[in-house]
């Protein structure tokens, strides 16, 4: 699959850009932003006019050219209106609910590199929870700091490398940005290789883009065996979130879009169509649009394109309106569009995933399998399967198991977005039970964040 596939809306491209030309990119002007959403209303209220103007009305008023019974008609308009209804309901929910600035939320915070002695910072949001970022300890191999947030504290590690720490001639075949790290977000690089990483002997590292932190380890240690070697990035230390643009430490699956210039709450995508970043506070509403749009595009598309090939075998079969060939083409396109995007929605929503997030597994997959295409020949599909099965059993699954996010259920994953109420998950009304701010977190990983082997887990999930 080529990475244009992956998904709708240009994500890939915008975090491949991001990557490149994030210093000399500004944020698209208001208009720029917007011009699809009065796209969107004309592709409606186009298609709108030719379902009701013409193919409704010309059954209800036995016109010449009508393809069905005034009946028909009728009920066809009022199924149209209710699923209209919904569609422009959830449309203007989404589009006039901003995903959640994290500016917003969270004090303009200066990062300064800590120093040893220095005295510790706090700093605080504007919904009154306190941060400390503690100074590191003496200990220059292993500083840390602390996230304090309402009394809860969880340590994180502040890694300092050694200034003569050797990169290695080799390189490491899986992401170092998963969970909530982006390529923009390791302003602190060079994280010192999990000493258990795999090795793979090969060619020098392609060179890395900006700060990515293409591992370096003491270059003496012995080649190991392929494995999995998800990422070493601590995602959950403070230090690591800090976004340079904004000056604020972000929280846990906060990121900056380009597009709109600002950090995003629980950022998903940038979506042209309504605007701005689908985020914390309105992913659902747009769960609830592409729903009700997917539906209402495959009843117009339908109904319209059913009706005149059922007229075809009346004899003389009657012209064709070219608006209605229109209508169908335009219907069917938006329709799969939606539908797309809604089935790939409720699929990384059960899986506890924004879709940035989504990015990291998906790659992490992709290098996994080439790492299998270097231990077995091409054809040999059982051995392939049998080593991803034991890696799986060493570690858990990629995307579950090994999503720092992931609750354990479906269901648990999908209420955090859509809500408890049954209702909400079609209706664009309520919330999910997430606040944007803070996340519970998958106990499989350590506390700054780090994927852990099985053996590691606690002992109740082992
Ligand atoms: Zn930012
Ligand atoms: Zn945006």
């Amino acid at each position: 699959m080529s990475p244009s596939d992956r998904t709708c809306c240009g994500v890939v491209e915008e975090a491949r850009l991001r990557a490149h030309d994030r210093r000399t990119h500004k944020p698209q002007p208001w208009i720029v932003r917007k011009v699809a959403v009065g796209l969107t209303l004309a592709l409606i209220a186009y298609t709108s006019y030719v379902y009701v103007g013409i193919f409704c009305r010309d059954m209800i008023i036995k016109n010449q050219s009508a393809l069905g019974s005034p009946t028909v008609g009728i009920v066809f308009l009022v199924i149209f209106c209710i699923l209209l209804l919904m569609v422009l309901w959830s449309y203007y929910a989404v589009v006039t609910t901003p995903p959640g600035y994290a500016a917003d939320f969270v004090e303009k915070f200066e990062l300064e590199r800590p120093v040893r002695g220095q005295q510790s910072t706090t700093f605080s949001d504007t919904r009154g929870m306190s941060y400390e970022l503690l100074s590191p300890p003496v200990d220059v191999s292993n500083h840390t700091s602390a996230l304090s947030n309402s009394g809860n504290t969880v340590p994180v590690t502040l890694p300092v490398v050694p200034a003569t720490a050797t990169q290695d001639k080799v390189y490491h075949s899986t992401p170092h940005h998963q969970g909530t790290s982006t390529p923009d977000e390791a302003h602190i690089t060079n994280v010192p290789a999990d000493t258990e990483s795999m090795r793979v002997p090969g060619p020098a590292p392609p060179s890395s883009h900006g700060s990515s932190h293409h591992s370096s380890s003491s270059s003496d240690a012995p080649p190991q065996l392929f494995s999995r070697q998800p990422s070493t990035t601590p995602v959950l230390v403070a230090q690591y979130r800090h976004c340079g643009k904004d000056k604020i430490i972000k929280p846990p699956r906060t990121h900056h879009c380009r597009a709109c210039g600002t950090c995003v709450l629980k950022y998903d995508h940038h979506c042209p169509w309504v605007g701005h970043c689908v985020g914390a506070f309105n992913h659902k509403f747009f769960v609830n649009f592409v729903q009700w749009a997917s539906i209402l595009s495959f009843w117009m598309f339908a109904t319209i394109l059913g009706f005149n090939i059922k007229s075809q075998t009346r004899s003389p079969a009657p012209a064709i309106n070219p608006q209605h060939i229109v209508a169908v083409a335009l219907t069917a396109l938006f329709g799969l569009f939606c539908c797309l995007m809604f089935l790939t929605q409720v699929q990384l929503i059960m899986l506890n995933q924004t879709t940035v997030e989504s990015l990291a597994f998906r790659s992490m997959q992709e290098r996994e399998q080439d790492n299998l295409a270097r231990m077995h020949r091409w054809y040999d599909f059982g051995a392939k399967q049998r080593t991803r099965q034991r890696w799986d059993k060493e570690w858990g699954r990629i995307g579950k198991e090994g999503n720092l996010w992931w609750l354990g259920s479906s269901r648990a994953n999908w209420e955090c977005v859509m809500g408890k109420n049954v209702w909400w998950w079609f209706l664009p009304v309520g919330r999910g039970l997430e606040d944007g701010l803070s996340f519970p977190t998958n106990p499989r990983f350590d506390n700054q964040g780090r994927w852990r082997r099985r053996r590691e887990w606690p002992s109740d999930l082992q």
